[in-house]
């Protein structure tokens, strides 16, 4: 018993914290898409094929299945930038009247109820960081002055960052007060493109601070995506690096937004089964969280049909599997839980531990001593799986 004890109060923060995060009532399943918006004209078939089949895959209440598209406001112009010598940065915003069919794909997804912008940014990059790397990285410049609308995809990692210079690595941390004002600029171009501030933001290659955090606040920002931790710099590997906060689903930021959770990874392009949507589903649904799904827009310009395909069977074996699934929007689900609204969120005493258990294996080497000092049997008896 004195064992148990001391495992119990050596863990007794990430303990609490799993007791104190919400339990969900339902099964919920949110497919979280990054990197739609300004970039190849072939987004927007792309984006009708998926609308289609998102109206197809209906829950019990009859709401379809829902996508985030993570949106990028600009990228660059070429011609432009290439014309300047790489001294200049030039952006295509996607109001261009060039991007109005991929633009016409997104909002009829949205009224549709199918799509649900969030930010993502305003670009995939740093303007001045990559710029700087272009004079003395051929493959950047390249990049950088294309004729045809870029593909962020192609950048190297550590230049995708938003929110850092990764000119050289690792990389510097940009002034804050330069952040909120970049931030201001893409939350008003957001609301150009989508006649609605941006609620819900996901930073590029999950890189960012509390005063990106601040300024997305100030933005209207009530939601910020996550995958459970947060990095700050890009290190001298040019891995995202520097972490500075953990956090669970439900838990706020200092600035004040709600912290969500996407964990799941779901690339059919890379051969991820559709199996891997309902098991996914299935981890979270016992552990009374919301299975947040993250892919990318490469799959479905790369490998359309195929990822389309697997994209519909993965929501189909999801709903076999858990037919009282339900569609819900990262916001919806922020508001909930914020609100601790009964509708969604778990009150009972039993399915809250079975929960609750469900979740302590997650906490680093805390299984392990759990089952060397016997405690696992006792928690074993409070339900769950695992
Ligand atoms: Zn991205």
């Amino acid at each position: 018993m004195l064992l148990w004890t001391a495992v119990l109060l050596a863990f007794a923060g990430p303990l609490v914290a799993r007791w104190s995060e919400p339990v969900l009532c339902h099964p919920v399943l949110i497919i979280e898409s990054d990197d739609w918006g300004a970039g190849p004209l072939a987004q927007a078939d792309a984006l009708r094929h998926l609308s289609a089949l998102l109206q197809r895959v209906r829950d019990r209440s009859g709401r379809p299945a829902l996508m985030t598209l993570g949106v990028i406001l600009e990228v660059p112009d070429g011609p432009r930038i290439a014309a300047s010598n790489c001294t200049e940065y030039h952006a295509l915003p996607l109001t261009d009247p060039r991007f109005d069919d991929v633009r016409a794909a997104m909002a009829d997804g949205i009224a549709a109820g199918v799509f649900a912008p969030q930010l993502h940014g305003q670009c995939h990059y740093w303007p001045p960081a990559v710029l700087a790397a272009a004079r003395t990285d051929d493959r950047v410049r390249a990049w950088l002055t294309a004729p045809e609308p870029a593909v962020t995809e192609g950048l190297p990692s550590p230049l995708q960052s938003r929110w850092v210079d990764a000119s050289t690595l690792p990389s510097r941390a940009l002034d804050p007060a330069v952040i909120e004002q970049a931030v201001a600029r893409e939350a008003a171009d957001f609301e150009a493109s989508f006649r609605q501030v941006p609620r819900v933001a996901v930073a590029t290659t999950f890189v960012w601070n509390d005063a990106v955090e601040a300024a997305w606040a100030q933005a209207g920002v009530e939601a910020v995506i996550t995958p459970g931790r947060r990095a700050t710099c890009r290190n001298a590997a040019g891995q995202p690096g520097c972490v500075d906060a953990t956090m669970l689903t439900g838990e706020r930021s200092l600035a004040g937004p709600t912290w969500l959770v996407r964990d799941i990874y779901f690339e059919p392009a890379l051969g991820h089964p559709p199996q891997r949507l309902a098991d996914g589903l299935a981890a979270r649904t016992w552990q009374g969280r919301a299975c947040l799904v993250e892919t990318h827009r490469f799959n479905f310009l790369q490998a359309g049909e195929a990822s389309l395909a697997a994209l519909e069977a993965g929501l189909k074996v999801a709903l076999a599997a858990f037919p009282d699934l339900r569609f819900v929007s990262p916001l919806e689900l922020a508001r909930a839980l914020q609100a601790r609204d009964p509708e969604w969120i778990e009150t009972r005493l039993r399915p809250r531990i079975a929960a609750w258990r469900a979740r302590l294996d997650e906490i680093p080497r805390f299984r392990r001593l759990s089952r060397l000092s016997g405690l696992a049997l006792p928690l074993a008896l409070l339900g769950g799986r695992t």
